[in-house]
């Protein structure tokens, strides 16, 4: 950490700002310029509050230089994590994962219907959610666990594999005989006692942006899971919110870079949250992948304008089948196979 004082910082101030530094385990190292004072701290920053020196009287400004996070930083595996799943699928590697079906899991007709759809299109999981966060307690909150018993058959059947969303701790033992990964939702992200248990759930997480999240914020929630034991962990960035409102959310495409930069774990975007526009879905999907993005998770239904939710944001087969076939050529023009 480095700690900058004020000019007219006295030697009173920059004393006491030592000590508080000192007494929280940190080694300090003076720099006395013509006009001002430099204090760089070593030890356990990752651990300590630094807001609390920012009001230490004197102090002008204070940066952390050590990242916050320790189990998800890169430098823990340089290399970057691949989670390898039952049926070989590989994520983290060289091949570009695809994740794709509706948002809700309907019926059975359409589970099955848009499992074969999305298998034949190149997908490698068949998403859909059995429990539904939705803004409005009147809308459709999902089928639940028999919805889940369909998915899985239809996945099942086209050797696909399942993701679908956890919202509770309760949720996770009966949901674990049905999916290959959990999914985190954006609303949960910081939902930090239902990160810990993951964390001991032994089944690889994919952990979703918060609308309001920043890739710090995502990171330290992945540290959650991973402080648990369990490292298999996969980042979404799937938009998040600002001013602006010609789309659902923003869809954060530096996100990816980003994490790539400061951690191994591997990362998938989500233009169909990203945008919520169903027309603007290829698009971000392709720059996503162009970015350097592990996977996708798109929004496919057959009967898309008649989902039970997010009909405007969804693809209907054809489309996906269509996008598809571009994110191949994406994918071998950023050395990746799809
Ligand atoms: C979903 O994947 O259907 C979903 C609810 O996503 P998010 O948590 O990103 O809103
Ligand atoms: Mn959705």
């Amino acid at each position: 950490m480095i700690v900058a004082m004020q000019e007219m910082a006295t030697e009173e101030q920059i004393d006491f700002v030592i000590e508080v530094m000192v007494e929280a385990g940190v080694g300090v190292h003076r720099t006395t310029g013509a006009t001002q004072t430099i204090l760089a701290g070593v030890g356990p920053t990752a651990t300590i509050d630094l807001t609390k020196f920012e009001n230490l009287p004197g102090v002008l400004r204070v940066h952390r230089i050590s990242s916050p996070y320790k189990l998800a930083g890169r430098g823990f595996r340089p290399e970057g994590t691949v989670i390898e799943f039952a049926n070989g699928v590989k994520l983290g590697g060289q091949q570009v994962v695809v994740m794709a079906g509706p948002c809700s899991i309907e019926n059975e007709a359409q589970i099955f219907e848009t499992a074969k759809r999305v298998k034949s299109a190149g997908a490698s999981f068949l998403r859909g959610g059995a429990y539904k966060p939705r803004s409005s307690p009147y809308a459709f909150q999902g089928m639940g666990i028999p919805g889940l018993k369909l998915m899985y058959d239809a996945a099942r059947a086209h050797d696909l594999l399942v993701v679908s969303e956890v919202m509770e701790i309760a949720q996770i033992e009966p949901m674990l005989p049905y999916v290959d990964c959990f999914q985190v939702g954006a609303r949960n992200m910081q939902n930090f006692n239902l990160l810990r248990e993951l964390g001991v759930a032994r089944k690889p997480v994919l952990l979703k942006r918060g609308i309001a999240a920043t890739i710090e914020e995502l990171l330290l929630s992945s540290e959650y899971i991973m402080s648990g034991g369990n490292y298999d962990v996969i980042l979404c960035e799937r938009g998040i919110r600002t001013y602006e409102t010609a789309t659902r959310n923003t869809m954060d495409i530096s996100a990816i870079p980003v994490v790539k930069k400061f951690s191994h774990l591997p990362i998938v975007g989500d233009p169909s949250h990203g945008t919520g526009h169903r027309d603007m879905v290829a698009p971000l999907a392709r720059a996503a992948v162009a970015a350097g993005a592990d996977g996708i998770l798109v929004e496919v239904h057959p009967n898309a304008d008649k989902s039970a939710s997010d009909a405007a944001q969804t693809l209907y087969p054809d489309q996906f089948e269509k996008l598809m076939s571009e994110l191949r050529l994406i994918a071998k023009a950023v050395g990746r196979t799809l």
